[in-house]
Order: C-alpha cells, then structure tokens, then sequence
C-alpha cells in the first residue's frame, strides 16, 4: 500500500495517550498546520498506560543498538530543558541525575556492558564512565551493594550522565504542552477506539475511528499509539506482542539509616542482561521499586489468541504472578537482603508491546491507507517521550531518516525473535498468565515479610 504524508490543513487522530502518542501530537501541533485530536480511552495519565509510574530508567547504556544510545543523548539534553521548564513553574524535577551502575557478575563484565562501554566511548563520550577497577571501589562508592559485591556482583561501571524519569509526571509535563498548543483532546468512554474506521466504498481505506459508543469521529489520518493494546485492535501480524512484565515497590524501611542509603542509591541493573533485574532509589515519597526486564507473560485472549494487556483497572485485585514474586524474593535475598524483612508493599504486572527484534515498528500499516502505527516499545521506550515524536512526525510525514529505517514494518518470523539487547542472552520462554501455580497472582499475605516460605 503506498503511503502518502497528510498535505497541511489535514486532521489527524492520534489513538492513545501515553508517552509515544503525546510526544507525537506535540510534534506535530509545532508545525502549526494540522487539526490534532488524541483519543484515549482513560484521562491521561492512564493508570494503566505503561507510561504511567513513579519511575523508569533513563540510560544511552545500549551496547550495539548505537541507534537508541544516540536517541538518548538527544533525549538527555531536552530533559534538562524540561527540568528548567519545570523549575521556573515552581514544578519538581522530572529527570533525577542519578547515574545507572550497571553491576556484571562473577569478575568479568558480561557482553552487554562491554559493548555498552565500548560503543560509549567511541561515540565519544567516555567521560560518563566509570570503570570501578576492583569490587572494594564499588563499595567505597555505593556501600549499599556490599553485599551484592560478595555475593559475586563485583564487576561494574556507572554512568554518570544517566537516572530516571518520574514518568507519570513526565507524561503530565508532554500533556500540558500539548494542551498549550492546541491538540484537542477526547477522553474516557468518547475516547475509546473500538476500531478503525473504513470507507465502506474502499475497505482498505481508513478514513476515521469508530469509537465505543459507536460514533465516527473522520479524519484524514489515524495513528495508533495504544501501546500493548495495539495488537488486540488492528491485525499487527504477530510483529508486536503484549507481554507482561513484574515490578515490586518495598516503603520506607522503619530505620533511617537504611532509608537515607537507599535515598542516595543510582539507578542499578543486577547483571541485567543474564537476571533481568534492575531497580531505583527510593523515591521522596519513600516508595523503591524494583523490576525485572524479561520475556514476560503472555494474556492470550480467547476469540483469536492475541495477548492483550490484564491490568488493575479490569483486575482490580490482580498483583504480580507467584512464581514472579518468589523469584524476586529469592534474587533479592542475595543482592540486596536488607528487603528480605520487608513487605512488598505493591506489585503489579505491567505490559510491554514487545516487537520481534526490539526495535520500535512505527510505520504506515501495510494493509491500509492513512493508518499509521506507532508501537513496539519493547520496554525500553519512555526515556525518549522528549524526543520522539520528533522521529515519528518525520515518519508521518515521509520523510526517511535513520529512524524511519530501522522503524519500519519489518515482516519478520516469529521463529525470528530476539528481543531487545538487553534481553538479548534471555530464553525466550513466555508463561501464560492463568491460574496455574506459577502463574496465578500473589495474595497480598503473600507479600509480607513473615511468610517464611512462599
Ligand atoms: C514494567 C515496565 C518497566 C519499564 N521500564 C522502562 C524504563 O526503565 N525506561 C524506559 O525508557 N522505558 C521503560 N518501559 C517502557 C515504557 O514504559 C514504554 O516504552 C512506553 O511507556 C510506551 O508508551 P506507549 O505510548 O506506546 O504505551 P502506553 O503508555 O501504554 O500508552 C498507550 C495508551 O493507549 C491507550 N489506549 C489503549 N487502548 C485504547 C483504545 N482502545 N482507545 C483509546 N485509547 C487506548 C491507553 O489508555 C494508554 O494511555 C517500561 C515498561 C514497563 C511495562
């Protein structure tokens, strides 16, 4: 299907809310010459957008995929802005500089941090490294991860340029300024695409959305950017998955010494690229959440089999799977065992639209006209809500770029999948999320210290 760019004057719909179709709509509202309309089926920010959290990590730690390393460095500069847009209205920062200490295991820097290291410093930004040269310096350094270091977590580097996001503020910060340049908004139940709407005359021709209450809203372009919602909408022909993804947040732990440590603690991965784990300091509202980067779950719906996001807003009691919970208990308990006499105080499963190779497929959709997708985010996507929709602005308009390139609909296999680098060495072995005993959710009695055995 040829795609042809929206001339100016044209109406464009935007179909989600979080970080990808906020940052596309304020992109394209900054050239003045389009009527831009954002749907989303919840007020922004959705609470169960993965956009939507307390934190995320922002790091240009990427080892080969230099795309997303230099995507980052772009995207750092602008959070800075955004933080002195914020202060000047009396805002709290969006972006923390706390650096990103990427711990290997057992004496050696597995391949993830050596390429990370390496491609860094020939892009030429060495100068955010450090190398610790022995595990007594990581302990000078972060005292908190003594025993981590014992326990065989003894190689690492920091980078200093990297942190986190408070991520729902950010999306906050991308709606207002949206908002301040004219994008119209439909939210709620009038906001919920049930599906694309087509010229009855030309089925394979979008020409607007159908939304839950059965209105048609036209329009001359439509962009989907419904997350891990996407697959369960429009036929992605299995290039997208919805995969589920645990986090766990500990309180404020009732000793201020250990609460003050963990205050000052970089963001950390846990030997990343073979655990998953990764996680934050605690936060100023004394919430510290921790996460695990993985092949995730699978939700399979039963009309068609396409996983589809299960989230607290439909499963209001759900938490995170047993065996997930049992799991983190257990690699926490070597890594950072001052948690093992804490509660988990929340924990939820949070959903990823998982693309084939990790890279983002934002493309017109090969089977219509006037449709755009814009999704994949493969869990590595908020960091760059300041930038890029920039890059998918470019897309929408056809303008070819190194990013339109590496975007583009790929037609892969599913036999083909590799996930992204970080998850590069993980099995792919997706559980389905059901009643099993691996996978059924963990109670919150489950969640408490004194359970001696889960
Ligand atoms: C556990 C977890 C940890 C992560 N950690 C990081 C990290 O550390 N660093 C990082 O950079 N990225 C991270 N990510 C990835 C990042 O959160 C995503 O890349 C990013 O949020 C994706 O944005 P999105 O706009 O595509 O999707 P979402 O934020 O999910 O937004 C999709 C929107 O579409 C709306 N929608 C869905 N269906 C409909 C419908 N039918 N009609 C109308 N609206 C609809 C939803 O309400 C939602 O607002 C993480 C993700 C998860 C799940």
């Amino acid at each position: 299907m040829t795609y042809t760019p929206p001339p100016p004057g044209s109406k464009i719909i935007i179909v989600g809310g979080g970080c990808f179709g906020l940052s596309t709509a304020y992109a394209l509202a900054l050239k003045n010459q389009y009527d831009i309309y954002v749907f989303d089926r919840q007020q922004i920010p959705a609470p169960d957008a993965a956009s939507s959290d307390i934190n995320k990590i922002v790091r240009m730690d990427y080892a080969n995929d230099t795309l997303y390393m230099h995507l980052t460095i772009e995207a750092l500069g602008m959070w800075h802005q955004w933080n002195e847009e914020r202060s000047q209205q009396n805002l709290d920062p969006v972006f923390h500089r706390s650096g990103v200490l990427l711990l290997s295991g057992k004496d050696e820097f597995s391949s993830f941090e050596k390429a990370c290291m390496k491609n860094i410093r020939e892009a030429g930004y060495g100068h955010f490294i450090k190398e610790y040269q022995s595990p007594e310096e990581i302990v000078e350094d972060f005292p908190q991860f003594h025993h981590a270091v014992k326990q065989g977590f003894n190689t690492a580097y920091l980078n200093k340029a990297g942190g986190w996001c408070n991520s729902s503020e950010a999306v906050k910060h991308m709606y207002q300024k949206c908002i301040d340049h004219g994008v119209h908004f439909v939210l709620g139940d009038e906001g919920c695409l049930k599906n694309v709407y087509c010229d009855p005359k030309n089925p394979d021709t979008v020409v607007g959305i159908q939304t839950a209450d059965d209105t048609i809203h036209y329009a001359d372009r439509v962009v989907l950017t419904t997350g891990s919602w996407t697959a369960g909408l429009v036929n992605m022909h299995n290039q997208v998955v919805a995969s589920g993804q645990q986090v766990v947040h500990f309180s404020s732990p009732q000793n201020a010494t250990l609460n003050a440590s963990w205050e000052k603690l970089p963001v950390w991965c846990g030997d990343l690229s073979n655990t998953g784990y990764y996680g934050f300091p605690m936060t100023p509202g004394g919430k510290m959440k921790i996460g695990k980067h993985s092949s995730g779950y699978l939700n399979p719906r039963e009309v068609d089999g396409v996983s589809v996001p299960r989230t607290q807003v439909t499963h209001t009691t759900d938490t995170l799977p047993i065996g997930a919970l049992r799991e983190f208990r257990q690699f926490l308990g070597n890594f950072l065992p001052e948690t093992s006499s804490l509660d988990v105080s929340f924990g939820r499963v949070c959903w990823y639209s998982d693309s084939i190779d990790g890279d983002f497929v934002i493309s017109p959709h090969p089977d219509y006209k006037n449709l755009i997708v814009a999704t994949g985010d493969s869990g590595h996507g908020l960091k760059f809500i300041p930038i890029l929709g920039f890059k998918i602005r470019d897309i929408i308009e056809g303008i070819e770029t190194e990013y339109s390139r590496a975007w583009a609909w790929r037609d892969m296999s599913t036999q083909d999948t590799k996930l992204d680098g970080l998850r590069a060495d993980s099995l792919l072995q997706r559980l389905l999320l059901d009643e099993t005993e691996h996978a059924r959710m963990a109670t919150p009695d489950e969640f408490k210290a004194s359970r001696p055995r889960l």
